[in-house]
């Protein structure tokens, strides 16, 4: 495998018309994926294409704010976790989105106290998640965004994990990674890691995060897209596909000055480990 898009969604319908011909060049070239459930019926799809492809895998979860009101059964995701061990490599994706219900807030749409009530139902979500992952001994594949201008959800998020560090928590990502080294060392130092996607090549405007990808260690890391969003650099504006990885690694190993194929290796061994994967 020459590359793996650590966090995709390869079953968005922005791939419709594409989504063949993308498999097929992943697989002509050796790129790798792992494409993410964000409720069940896009976890069982999740599945599906992973069941179809041997080169791509799944996590499935539900996602803290994309599906307000489906109600979490963890006996549905149990069942489809039973059914396909060998597709099914995490759990996710999870966490706390504090973004778009503090954006209600500001707008007038929500009060203070149903932003309460609203993060309240984020964290029991998270922790059914957090059980799940361990009943199952697979990783957590967090989604963490935190209000504008603060880290509010970050620090929820590992005050939450903080209350299993003795209930064998397995692995634990923060997908998405764009906030700045303080933060990314706060998470690396609880025995976390990060997955950095296409913004990292978007130039003078992300530099905090730039200083993240320099000082966190190469054997903490991934790289991802994100499909369909925010592609990288060329590619800025158009939809996202896993291909594109290739220049998140590279823009790493530029931004770390380090050699592009002992941080290619190094970011593939790292996948292989988390998601206690071979190819
Ligand atoms: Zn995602």
């Amino acid at each position: 495998m020459n590359y793996f898009d650590f966090h995709c969604h390869l079953d968005t319908q922005e791939l419709d018309e594409t989504r063949e011909d993308i498999l097929h060049e992943m697989k002509e070239r050796g790129f790798g994926a792992c494409t993410i459930g964000v409720d069940l019926k896009r976890s069982q799809i999740a599945v599906v294409l992973a069941q179809s492809c041997e080169n791509i895998w799944c996590c499935v979860g539900q996602h803290p704010v994309d599906t307000y009101t489906e109600e979490f059964k963890a006996s549905e995701y149990q069942k489809l976790i039973d059914e396909h061990p060998n597709q099914i490599v995490g759990i996710g994706e999870c966490g706390l989105d504090y973004y778009w219900p503090s954006k209600d807030v500001e707008s007038g749409e929500k009060t203070t106290e149903q932003l309460q009530v609203e993060k309240q139902r984020q964290q029991l979500l998270f922790k059914k998640h957090i059980t799940l992952a361990i009943a199952n001994d697979l990783p957590l594949m967090l989604h963490v965004r935190s209000s504008a201008g603060t880290q509010d959800a970050h620090h929820d998020v590992l005050e939450i994990l903080d209350l299993y560090q003795n209930s064998n928590l397995p692995k634990v990502v923060f997908h998405f990674y764009t906030e700045g080294p303080e933060l990314a060392k706060q998470i690396i130092d609880a025995g976390f890691y990060v997955s950095f996607p296409g913004v990292i090549t978007f130039g003078k405007k992300v530099a905090e995060l730039e200083e993240s990808v320099k000082t966190v260690p190469l054997e903490r890391m991934f790289a991802e897209t994100d499909t369909p969003y925010a592609a990288p650099a060329p590619y800025r504006g158009q939809t996202n596909n896993p291909l594109y990885v290739e220049h998140v690694y590279k823009k790493i190993a530029e931004l770390r000055n380090e050699d592009p194929e002992i941080v290619r290796k190094q970011i593939i061994q790292n996948t292989q480990d988390f998601y206690n994967i071979t190819f």
